[in-house]
């Protein structure tokens, strides 16, 4: 989820990634564990690892993902007559 949000690039290892992230957020333990459970609990939720449920996401403005897969698919799709 964090590199579909853009957080992270696609080709970060795991550790990496943990480096990353943390450098992102304040040093502040409880910050730092609600991301880390909020993350989480949203990749379980919405942004399901096979099949991301976009059209119920709230961060589809933040969402690198969404700006770059799923709006253009959308604005090519066919609709339906008037
Ligand atoms: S918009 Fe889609 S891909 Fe982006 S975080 Fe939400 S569910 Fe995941």
């Amino acid at each position: 989820m964090s590199i579909r949000l853009g957080l992270i690039g696609p080709k970060v290892s795991a550790d990496a990634a943990h480096n990353l992230l943390q450098a992102l957020l304040p040093n502040d333990a409880q910050i730092i564990h609600n991301f880390h459970k909020d993350l989480l609990r949203h990749g379980q939720r919405v942004c399901v690892y096979d099949l991301p449920r976009c059209s119920k996401c709230v961060l589809t403005d933040l969402c690198d993902y969404y700006q770059k897969v799923v709006l253009p698919k959308r604005a090519t799709r066919p609709q339906p007559p008037a």
